[in-house]
Parts: structure tokens; C-alpha cells; sequence
């Protein structure tokens, strides 16, 4: 027996899916904004099962979505401990049997023990009796340091949210985006996210994929156990969470959204794993003048909300401004 919800609610939401060599031109004029050397270019995509993204499938392409699971009410301000996800339920539920899916989430609680983070890195086959490819992590608080612990996951099961780019994992055409130098205040995705969204207005474009924090170091934070008290506002999940500045080089995967048709969708969501144990959600780099970025990204043609949360709140969201 399944430990997760048998049937979840979803709905589809179409997005619209810009020529590449359009979005190359509209990335290029907001991010030369914010960073001092940008290249974006459109590229066949690169091996990502190689060093250093080490993915679960060669590349992001191939009937790219986004699935949009949950949310930030299911934790807040207090956490429904009920609400459990399965990485196969999910393939199914976004139609693609066959799904690589990267991205951020919450990690499974009930195995882990504490409440944590996902960074979701895995191959669901489309032949039953063949295993997944799971190279996720969860990366929880250290109980005796507060230090940062990151371990591959060791079951397919996720709790409260997830933001995912789910796709065939096949090779093909994707944006590359190469940024270094940052001389604006916006972060690197909040960049790619707020000129999409200039530009696009309400033509909702998401796009998902992964990227390199190749040098410098960021700020992520890593969610501890679960608050006994009920967390009401920024300030209290601010004080909850525990933050860190981390080393390059990270691979971050996750997706972003320009524009919400009125889903409660998390505009933007990426979280990190590396090979030298530190892991997290993506905050934003702490070193402009170091800093070097290297992206690869698909255009999703659908987003897929699945049990979106009945009360929404307006904090807990997302506070990646660079302060
Ligand atoms: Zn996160």
C-alpha cells in the first residue's frame, strides 16, 4: 500500500512557449543589466549525467512542464504532516511516464526524521519492473553542529511542496546562459524571472532546467524540524530557517515562472547539491565580483498545479532580495 494520497486534485494551465533565439534576445537585454559578461546562446545541451551536474538523464528536453505541487500553506504556520508525494505518482499526474524530473521541494520527514529539504534528481522509467535512476539529496540541520547535512535520498517519497521540471530527459536545443560579475541587485534567477516577465506581461513563460554556481559563494538557507510555535509572518520563518554561506562549485535545479494565471504558483525555486556536502535552497551569491553562473534551461509548455492548497497565505513565499 501506497503511503501517499491515492488521487490528488490538478489542473493544466498552458504556457506560451516563445521561438528560442526570441528569449535568447529578451534574456540578453535584462540580464547585461545586472551583470558585467553575459552570454546567452541557444546550444545543443550538454551531457548533464557528466561532471559536474552529475543529473539522473543526459538532458532537459522532450515535452518539458512544470509540475507545481503543493506549497507554502501546507508548512505554514503550522505543518500538515499528512501531505506526502511520491516521484512516480508524479510522472503520472504531469502525463509523462517516462519522467526526468529536477527541481526543490520538501524531503520526506517520515524517513529522514526532521522535517528537510529535496533536491529532487531523478529518472522515473516508463517499464515498471525497471528501478529509478534516484540521485536526489535531502540536506537537513546537523543535530549537534547546526552544520549542513546532505544525503542521497534513500526512498521516492517528498512532503509539502515541489517545484519541478519534468521532461523525456532527452538531449536537444536549450537556452545556455553564462553570467558573470554581478553589478545589479537581483540574483541570478530573479533576473531571468523578472525580464521574462517585463517583457511578456501576462503571457505566463516558464522555463526550468539547472545551473552552475561556478565561482564565488551564496547564501542558501536549509529548513530545521518543524516549529512547534505557528510561524505567522516573513520575520518568524526568517528566524525559523538557518542560513549559510556556501562554496562553488553548486548545481542548482529547479524552474521559474514569469507570470502567475492565478494558480498560487511559486514564481521561482531552485535548490542545490554539490560534491563537496553542502546543499540547500538558493538565496543568492554573496560575492558580485567573483561570482560566475552557467545555465541551461527549457521552455516549458505546460504547467501542471497539482493539490494546490485550499488557503493560501501572503508570506513564507519567496525573500531571495539580495540585502
Ligand atoms: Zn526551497
Amino acid at each position: 500500500m501506497s503511503s501517499t494520497q491515492p488521487t490528488l486534485p490538478v489542473q493544466k494551465a498552458p504556457m506560451h512557449v516563445p521561438p528560442l533565439e526570441e528569449v535568447l534576445n529578451v534574456l540578453q537585454d535584462g540580464l547585461e543589466k545586472n551583470f558585467s559578461s553575459i552570454s546567452v546562446s541557444v546550444v545543443d545541451c550538454p551531457d548533464l549525467t557528466k561532471e559536474p551536474f552529475f543529473l539522473s538523464s543526459p538532458g532537459i528536453c522532450g515535452k518539458a512542464r512544470l509540475a507545481d505541487i503543493g506549497g507554502p500553506p501546507f508548512l505554514l504556520p503550522l505543518p500538515q504532516k499528512d501531505k506526502k508525494f511520491n516521484f512516480k505518482q508524479i510522472s503520472k499526474l504531469v502525463d509523462l511516464p517516462d519522467a526526468f524530473m529536477i527541481g526543490a521541494g520538501a524531503g520526506p520527514h517520515h524517513v529522514v526524521g526532521v522535517n528537510c529539504e529535496l533536491v529532487c534528481n531523478v529518472h522515473v522509467p516508463k517499464d515498471k519492473d525497471n528501478d529509478l535512476t534516484n540521485q536526489s539529496y535531502t540536506v537537513k540541520v546537523g543535530q549537534k553542529d547546526q552544520g549542513c547535512v546532505m544525503e542521497k535520498m534513500t526512498c521516492t517519497d517528498f512532503c509539502l511542496m515541489g517545484n519541478f521540471l519534468c521532461s523525456e530527459g532527452k538531449p536537444g536545443k536549450v537556452l545556455e546562459v553564462i553570467a558573470s560579475q554581478r553589478t545589479g541587485p537581483l540574483n541570478f534567477m530573479s533576473c531571468l524571472q523578472k525580464t521574462l516577465a517585463n517583457y511578456y506581461k501576462e503571457k505566463p513563460v516558464a522555463l526550468g532546467g539547472t545551473f552552475l554556481v561556478e565561482k564565488g559563494k551564496a547564501r542558501l538557507h536549509i529548513m530545521p524540524d518543524f516549529s512547534d510555535v505557528p510561524l505567522n509572518c516573513d520575520d518568524d520563518v526568517n528566524n525559523w530557517l538557518k542560513f549559510y554561506e556556501m562554496d562553488a562549485p553548486l548545481v542548482c535545479v529547479g524552474e521559474l515562472v514569469s507570470y502567475d494565471p492565478g494558480l498560487q504558483l511559486r514564481m521561482e525555486h531552485f535548490h542545490c547539491f554539490s560534491q563537496h556536502g553542502q546543499g540547500g535552497h538558493y538565496h543568492y551569491d554573496t560575492t558580485p565580483n567573483e561570482v560566475k553562473y552557467r545555465g541551461y534551461f527549457s521552455l516549458a509548455e505546460t504547467i501542471y498545479r497539482i493539490d494546490e492548497p485550499k488557503e493560501g497565505i501572503t508570506f513564507g513565499r519567496d525573500d531571495h532580495d539580495i540585502k
